[in-house]
């Protein structure tokens, strides 16, 4: 009787998003997994954590769409349900007062059902471009001094077109604002600018223009509901993480957290990982980690350009200026939307306001969120972001009339995620995810078409273990890898 070959062993070091996805594809492909985290919780930049005063809260206010596909796959995967964990809303970017870019629904209602009967009968485009034009066209409305113009919305229209036209390509040293060259300056400020800082966390004159169209495209020219806003209604734990783990461990994988890998050598035709909890072997490795710390763990001489890449990478920070409302709100809510757009200027720094209450939080508080977050004293940001949240309020009430008191802000909490992302520049060239024979990189810096996003580092994950089991059948191992790179 012959002996059964034995599954390959692979280690994942790393248990955020782009991790998680990488050891459960492994996993399906038959691979003994083993994944590490240094934290005793996975989740990595997106997770939560429990506060004093009780509920969880999230280490940083995040916000999906319905273009991440890959997120919601993975999120059926492991037994949860998108709708039950996500608020899907048609994509929305209008300030307090009303003015902005809304699109219509496209999931619920007569018109979204009128739209979907006749999408395979429509020219290829038309189904992804009407609701943009009714958004275009509402933009229109409200008031006169704050609805969009007739020429703000043609210079829309017209520039799109043109991105449309060059298949949403432009060349790789381009920004974001050489693109916008030509747009009015309302739409500029009140739709690209929002647009940009959410999508790359890259003030437009240094985020680059390619992936900021590759961005658009995904989401506006996708299927219908791409553009549509998916907003977590469960701590961002719970929102896949728990489960995700839950999910390797009934499949046998093991994951431990804490344990941290320390460095990596290869040794008689496998990876030796010594860690906080010891040294182990392993076939294939998959490092989940942030690229500094992937790049202290390889061993020495192995592939210098990966590394210098990891070295050119700058970063983003994000803040979440957590607040309480005291008081009582004139309607169910405090804000008239889940969120809402904020203007912003060098003394105005965040750009979107979160009602944690109409997401499954703690009523009255909110989340205020800076992207690009400029170099700033906390106390001084916490309280430039509680006067644009007084603002927002003060908008909201009017003159507040009857026995109400004007509401009062308390600061919860402030968390600045100094590396949030990295910069996403004109012409960067992002690491590749094959280092080495056995060696795989993954996470949201890895080459790919997305900037650093949920979705990025999900499908970079998703990739590496694929391309680890596709090396797998034609594998070279045995050979030291080192070797190997020297003829690269
Ligand atoms: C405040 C904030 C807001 C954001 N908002 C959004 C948003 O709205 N939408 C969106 O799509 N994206 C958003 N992002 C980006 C998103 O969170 C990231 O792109 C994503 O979480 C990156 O996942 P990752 O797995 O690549 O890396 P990480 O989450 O950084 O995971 C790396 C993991 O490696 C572990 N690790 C490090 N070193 C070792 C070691 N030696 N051994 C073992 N383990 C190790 C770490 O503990 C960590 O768990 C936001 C990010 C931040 C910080």
């Amino acid at each position: 009787m012959t002996a059964l070959p034995q599954p390959p062993k692979v280690l994942v070091i790393g248990g955020g998003w782009a991790g998680l996805a990488a050891a459960i594809t492994a996993t399906q492909q038959g691979a003994q997994v083993s994944l590490w985290d240094m934290a005793p919780t996975l989740g990595g930049r997106a997770k939560s954590f429990n506060t004093p005063e009780g509920p969880n809260r999230d280490n940083g206010q995040h916000v999906l769409i319905g273009a991440y596909t890959e997120c919601l796959r993975l999120l059926r995967l492991v037994g949860l349900a998108p709708e039950q964990v996500l608020l899907r809303t048609p994509l929305d970017l209008r300030f307090g007062s009303g003015e902005g870019l809304r699109l219509p629904d496209t999931q619920r209602g007569f018109g979204a059902a009128v739209l979907r009967g006749l999408a395979p009968w429509l020219p290829a485009q038309w189904p992804s471009q009407l609701p943009l034009a009714v958004g275009l066209w509402r933009s229109g409305q409200g008031p006169s001094q704050l609805a969009w113009r007739w020429q703000d919305r043609w210079g829309l229209m017209t520039t799109s077109r043109r991105w449309q036209s060059q298949a949403w390509q432009c060349p790789a040293h381009q920004s974001v604002a050489n693109l916008c060259t030509g747009l009015p300056p309302r739409i500029v400020h009140d739709l690209i600018e929002p647009l940009c800082l959410s999508a790359l966390n890259t003030p437009l004159h240094r985020a680059s223009g390619a992936v900021f169209l590759r961005v658009l495209q995904e989401a506006l020219m996708g299927p219908l509901g791409a553009s549509d806003l998916l907003i977590p209604k469960v701590p961002l734990s719970a929102l896949w993480p728990e489960a995700a783990q839950a999910w390797l461990r009934r499949h046998g994988a093991q994951v431990q957290s804490p344990r941290r890998a320390m460095a990596l050598h290869f040794v008689d035709s496998a990876w030796q990982v010594s860690s906080t909890a010891g040294t182990d072997s392993f076939d294939h490795i998959i490092l989940a980690c942030p690229p500094q710390e992937a790049a202290r763990l390889l061993p020495q001489g192995i592939h210098p350009t990966w590394l210098n890449q990891v070295r050119a990478l700058r970063f983003e920070a994000i803040a979440t200026v957590y607040v309480q409302v005291e008081g009582v709100p004139l309607g169910p809510h405090w804000l008239p939307r889940p969120l809402v757009a904020l203007r912003t200027n060098d003394q105005a720094p965040a750009q979107f306001a979160l009602d944690r209450g109409q997401l499954g939080g703690p009523a009255g508080e909110l989340a205020l969120v800076v992207s690009a977050c400029p170099t700033m004293d906390r106390e001084r940001l916490t309280q430039a972001v509680l006067a644009q949240a007084q603002q927002l309020l003060k908008a909201q009430g009017g003159a507040r009339q009857g026995p109400h008191p004007a509401p009062r802000l308390r600061p919860l909490q402030t968390l600045v995620e100094k590396r949030a992302t990295f910069a996403c520049t004109p012409a960067l060239q992002r690491p590749g995810m094959a280092i080495g024979p056995g060696l795989w990189a993954c996470g949201d810096y890895v080459e790919g078409p997305f900037p650093a996003t949920l979705e990025g580092a999900v499908r970079s994950g998703v990739a590496a273990a694929q391309q680890a089991h596709a090396a797998r059948r034609t594998s070279s191992l045995g050979q030291d890898p080192l070797t190997q790179l020297s003829q690269v």
